[in-house]
């Protein structure tokens, strides 16, 4: 079996923007709205402390934004995931890894970004359902196999979630760095992976003092792996592994208020490891250094192979269009401004 080897070529991090709507509660508590999104690029932030300050309109402050793609809040999940994720999925198919991740605050929207509801799937469920479509496309030029596995990271301990039980050990061997005893789930239809994938949300660790509730230090990674197979004319059977990696990404919050400490600083307090270790690897890279600190959480070593180099990486900004949220969504902003 040999291996087909693609011309590794340099690509940058596409960021995208999504508002969300307003919620019902919100609107009721008399939350404003302090985002508009136009020309499906460009973000405006504008802030007010009350509502005279709302009035007096010189004394409204707007800052501008512009990403890859800005989506208002009546953008569909379909539309999110064709102009974020489709191409991810062609290129799995050829044989190179990516990655998608949902950034933002608690309640911003990532969780219906990514995994989204029965009605209306989002990226994880869409991404396996146009695989499967191309897939059969392509049926007559080979065979294709689709493993999914979905795990979490949460305080720094990788647990599987489509097999809860004990946590999960990293180890490093040629293929790169391998979660021991991952569930690797074949999957043969769309239909079986949105049931799935809600009973693996299920399985993430929730607060202590609100068990229903996901809790948002929590780290959801669904690995998407296409092998294919095929033989060449002189019946050598030669294959190609692609690897897409979905992530929702635990809350944005505590992270942005403490993002100017250094990892060290952060050991034994109560903040996100991972998060910002991933942040340090995306300003790496962005920034073209050479060295990209991965070995900093596990969160970065599993998505090693994911993240850079010839890889597609993507990250979709979640944002709440309330003013109560002005702090957080000004913050992710910000971020998402340096990770382009
Ligand atoms: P997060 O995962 O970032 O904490 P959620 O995805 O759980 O946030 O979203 C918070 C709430 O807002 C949920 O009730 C969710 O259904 C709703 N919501 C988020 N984004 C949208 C959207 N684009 N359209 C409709 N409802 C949304
Ligand atoms: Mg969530």
């Amino acid at each position: 079996e040999k291996l087909e080897s693609l011309n590794a070529s340099v690509s940058r991090i596409l960021v995208f923007v999504r508002l969300r709507p307003m919620g019902k509660k919100e609107r009721e508590n008399g939350s404003r709205c302090c985002v508009k999104v136009l020309n499906k690029r460009d973000v405006y932030l504008t802030e007010f402390t009350n509502e005279n300050d709302y009035l007096r309109l010189k004394r409204l402050r707007v800052r501008h934004f512009t990403f890859d793609s800005s989506f208002p809040e009546t953008t569909t999940q379909q539309e999110v995931y064709s102009t974020t994720t489709g191409d991810l999925v062609e290129a799995v198919l050829e044989g190179r890894n990516g990655s998608v991740f949902c950034y933002g605050a608690t309640g911003a929207g990532k969780t219906y970004t990514m995994l989204g509801t029965m009605e209306n799937p989002g990226v994880m469920v869409l991404a396996i359902k146009d695989l499967f479509a191309k897939v059969r496309q392509r049926s007559l030029d080979g065979n294709h196999v689709v493993h999914l596995s979905y795990l979490e990271v949460y305080n720094e301990t990788v647990r599987d979630l489509l097999s809860p039980g004990r946590p999960l050990i990293l180890r490093e061997d040629k293929q790169g760095i391998v979660a021991a005893g991952l569930t690797q789930y074949r999957a043969y239809s769309t239909d079986e992976v949105m049931a799935l994938l809600q009973r693996g949300n299920q399985n993430r660790t929730t607060e202590p003092t609100r068990c229903n509730e996901t809790s948002s230090r929590s780290h959801a990674i669904l690995q998407v792996i296409v092998e294919y197979k095929t033989r060449d004319a002189s019946m050598n059977i030669i294959s190609r592994v692609g690897k897409l990696s979905l992530i929702d990404l635990a809350g944005s919050e505590r992270a942005l208020a403490t993002d100017q400490r250094t990892l060290r600083s952060l050991e034994g307090a109560n903040i996100n490891r991972s998060l910002l270790a991933l942040s340090s690897c995306i300003n790496a890279l962005v920034e073209g250094k050479k060295h990209i600190p991965y070995r900093n959480s596990k969160l970065t070593q599993l998505l090693k192979d994911s993240l850079g180099g010839s890889c597609n990486t993507v990250m979709i900004a979640n944002i709440s269009p309330s003013s109560q949220s002005f702090g957080e969504t000004q913050n992710t902003l910000h971020w998402a401004d340096r990770a382009k």
